[in-house]
């Protein structure tokens, strides 16, 4: 074999995308496209249109729909293809433990990611994380698993990416403190009063990234950071003393490390997911991509600054449940994930979501967990208290 070919097979990977159908899963196909890497699932939950399209062109081993009466359809539809078409939740878990995976993308929304990566991780597969409510929700259970089975956690989420990409060849011991940076979204600079009339639509705008509406929405209240915040605290097993958010209007640093000889390294590029997950998929390596390249000499001044905590109280209360740590994180994330699901069908108001969350911190007394069962009722419960703080 000529020692092209040799590289090609050391780097060839097989990969299960989990959420193919959104913003990150598609990103995800592009980068393995370019890659020309073999997949073995696609999973998603009702876009069986984009899902057939995907399936025709890229061929995977098999493929999930987890809504039931979605994936009796594509089933028809794909009747011509030599691809079986399994439906329902329990399917993914499934899929998640079968062998011949080298990398599986959770790119799902939401709490419901945390079970297949506990199950793909129980099954001994490695799990690219671009779903930080998992880690967010049960970071102890996650990473505890992960540890037990000897697997690395590689993030998506670029500012995870960069701070995983600054830690490489450097001792964790000798990191003084992790600095997440943060775009700071649509609505910079406005006061309290201001966000009250806040309608859906201007909240969808994001200035720099173009993602689901969930992290969009999460982006403009800053919860999106406080996830990141305990996403940090987990994935690279930091105390919350030791991580910073600072706002960064320009999304061009993506995140940095500090050293205990004062030396800040940290990743920068063009706003492009398609650069960490590719990363989070040829690490230790890397290899050309598709993504935009970062043009230095065409760069705004680079500005740094602290984040309104008052205004922004989504990212305050965050960071305090991180600091109380048992079921405060999950809380957190499931008084935030009920708010923006019904701030989404215009049933509250932007401001809600604040009073959402900052209220499940407050009513319930978080205390430790053991299983996955206990995390799964809290946010049950969580959720419940959100609806019933706007009679829903
Ligand atoms: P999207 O909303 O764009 O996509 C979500 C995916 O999950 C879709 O494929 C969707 O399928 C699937 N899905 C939705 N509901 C269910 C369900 N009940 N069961 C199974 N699958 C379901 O989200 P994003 O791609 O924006 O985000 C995915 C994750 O990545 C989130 O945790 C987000 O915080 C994180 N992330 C995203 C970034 C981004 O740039 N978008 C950046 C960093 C992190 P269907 O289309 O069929 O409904
Ligand atoms: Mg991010």
């Amino acid at each position: 074999m000529t020692s092209c070919v040799l590289e090609r097979k050391r780097l060839m990977k097989t990969v299960s995308i989990l959420g193919s159908t959104g913003s990150i899963g598609t990103q995800s196909l592009d980068v393995c496209e370019k890659a020309g890497y073999r997949l073995h699932t696609l999973c998603a939950h009702r876009n069986i249109t984009l899902l057939e399209e995907q399936t025709r062109k890229f061929r995977p081993q098999q493929v999930i729909v987890t809504d039931v009466e979605a994936g009796k359809s594509l089933a028809l539809r794909l009747r011509d293809l030599d691809i079986p078409v399994k439906t329902g939740f329990q399917a993914l878990l499934d899929a998640v433990q079968e062998d011949g995976q080298d990398v599986i993308i959770n790119a799902l929304m939401g709490v419901r990611g945390l079970l297949p990566t506990l199950y793909a991780l129980q099954a001994g597969n490695s799990v690219a994380l671009a779903n930080k409510e998992t880690l967010v929700a049960g970071g102890k259970l996650v990473t505890g698993l992960a540890k037990e089975k000897n697997i690395p956690l590689v993030p998506i989420d670029s500012e995870h990416s960069a701070i995983f990409q600054c830690l490489q060849g450097n001792h964790k011991e000798q990191v003084k403190r992790l600095i997440i940076t943060a775009s700071g979204g649509p609505f910079f600079g406005k006061t309290r009063e201001e966000l009250s009339a806040v309608t859906r639509e201007q909240a969808l705008r994001h200035p720099n990234w173009s993602m689901g509406a969930k992290i969009t929405i999460d982006s403009s209240t800053l919860a999106n950071k406080a996830l990141e915040f305990i996403e940090a605290m987990w994935l690279f097993d930091m105390p919350p003393e030791q991580i910073d958010v600072l706002v960064h209007r320009q999304s061009i640093v993506h995140s940095l490390v500090e050293y205990v000889d004062g030396s800040v390294i940290a990743q920068l590029g063009a706003a492009d997911m398609r650069v960490p997950i590719q990363y989070a998929l040829t690490w230790p390596e890397r290899m050309e991509s598709p993504a935009r390249k970062l043009d230095l000499l065409s760069c705004p001044p680079l500005t740094f600054q602290k984040p309104d905590l008052e205004t922004f109280t989504c990212l305050r209360d965050g960071m305090e449940a991180a600091k109380k740590g048992g079921l405060y994180p999950c809380i957190f994330n499931a008084a935030n994930e009920q708010a923006v699901e019904l701030f989404l069908q215009d049933k509250i108001r932007y401001l809600d979501i604040f009073r959402a969350v900052h209220e499940s911190l407050s009513h319930f007394s978080g205390g430790e967990y053991t299983t996955v069962e206990e995390l799964l009722e809290q946010d049950r419960q969580t959720r419940a208290y959100v609806r019933s703080l706007f009679d829903l």
